[in-house]
């Protein structure tokens, strides 16, 4: 399979700015990936040409909008291999989604006494739902703790998931480490024990072929904007019938089969039951552009790609003078580290001004700063449109870094 690297960073029409005088090295994708024309085109063609109210509209505008929303849908659940396009719920995104779940299944299946089992890695999305609906609930919010290498310490499994655990919830990919999780084997193991799981794909759908059937979890989920598409958008595979036992979390439009003052309300089926309101159509439409685009270019030469430049990634930091790196050797996506003992703040905003932009501060992830005992991290993260050559200008940056504030 053919990587055209040159033809990728085209189709990327920000990758040709400058930042500060120099070429922008946008290596902070993890946190929000740039745009392909492809989904910019999309999303002003349906402002421009065919923009309408979704659902309960006849005319042509609407019933065209209604149909290119649930194109979308349906491309979803291709994209996941879901079983069918009735698993998909539009959601804002990760964060919401998992709300959705924990407020939902978790409100409506939590007893006192039942405790949800997630990972010291994951990023406060993933924990702080739980959080919530476990005060709610009077359930018990456990961990599995992180080997020294920034791995799930397995070993703790036996002894943390007991007869009341009913949910494992955990990321795919650490959006800190990089850690790519066995998330197949961990959630055979909670099937075996009878416990639901959810796994966290925002940092994981953009790197690999996620088929949800051959991981057999219950819940899977992705933001939009992590993988080329708009913010504002993301997807909640729900195996369907986990969705179908669940409540609505949410009361409005669209989520209704009848409404009465008087005999009270019935809900729609799942998905729509979990879709109160009007959604963000504009915000499907880009997210349906931007899974074409990557089925396009496809996730096995993606990864291929990614796995070389990450290699080469990992070689050139490993130079930089009193650098750490976090997090194991096989990673996806992002690599953290510190530059001696200074703070990542200063260290990103001189990189700032080569043009250089990475993440800095503790990444919504605080337990694992707390882990490694220290307040921040600088993160790189590299995806398909990232060259060898930004990958140069980082390391060269730092070494400069390192040079002008001393060790
Ligand atoms: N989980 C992980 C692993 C993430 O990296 C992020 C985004 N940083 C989220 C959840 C939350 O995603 P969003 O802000 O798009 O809801």
């Amino acid at each position: 399979m053919s990587f055209d690297l040159t033809r990728v960073r085209a189709a990327f029409p920000v990758l040709a700015r400058e930042v500060n005088g120099q070429p922008l090295a946008y290596l902070d994708s993890a946190a929000s990936a740039q745009k392909p024309q492809a989904v910019i085109d999309a999303e002003s063609r349906f402002y421009e040409h065919g923009y309408a109210a979704v659902h309960r509209g006849i005319h042509t505008l609407s019933a065209e909008a209604t149909t290119e929303m649930e194109n979308v849908r349906a491309s979803a659940a291709r994209f996941l291999n879901a079983a069918s396009p009735e698993e998909i719920v539009f959601v804002k995104g990760t964060t919401e989604g998992i709300n959705l779940v924990a407020s939902s299944w978790g409100g409506s299946q939590l007893q006192p006494g039942d405790n949800i089992l997630i990972t010291e890695m994951e990023h406060h999305a993933n924990i702080v739902p739980w959080q919530m609906i476990a005060e709610r609930t009077g359930a018990e919010v456990r961990f599995i703790p992180l080997t020294a290498n920034g791995e799930l310490d397995l070993t703790t499994l036996p002894a943390l998931m007991d007869e009341r655990t009913r949910m494992l919830a955990v990321t795919h990919v650490s959006n800190v480490l990089g850690t790519v999780n066995p998330v197949k084997e961990l959630v055979a193991q909670a099937k075996a024990a009878g416990v639901a799981t959810l796994i966290d794909g925002a940092q994981a759908v953009m790197h690999e072929k996620v088929d949800v059937q051959d991981l057999d979890c219950d819940f899977y989920l992705f933001s939009g904007h992590k993988i080329y598409g708009p913010s504002g958008i993301g997807i909640l595979y729900g195996r369907k019938a986990m969705l179908d036992r669940m409540p609505p979390w949410e009361g409005g439009g669209s989520m209704i089969a009848t409404v009465s003052l008087t005999e009270g309300t019935t809900y729609a089926a799942a998905p729509w039951r979990f879709e109160a309101g009007s959604p963000n159509t504009g915000g499907i439409i880009g997210l349906g552009a931007a899974l074409a685009w990557v089925e396009e270019l496809g996730l096995e030469a993606i990864a291929q790609r990614e796995k070389t430049l990450m290699r080469y990634a990992l070689d050139k930091l490993a130079a930089v003078p009193e650098l750490v790196i976090y997090g194991p050797q096989e990673r996806a996506g992002v690599i953290a580290f510190n530059l001696g003992q200074h703070h990542a703040y200063d260290v990103g905003s001189f990189l700032d001004r080569y043009g250089i932009a990475i993440r800095t501060g503790h990444h919504c992830a605080m337990p694992l700063m707390h882990h490694y005992g220290v307040p921040a991290m600088c993160r790189a993260s590299f995806v398909l449109y990232n060259s060898e050559e930004e990958v140069d200008r980082l390391a060269a940056g730092l070494t400069r870094i390192h040079m002008l504030l001393g060790g």
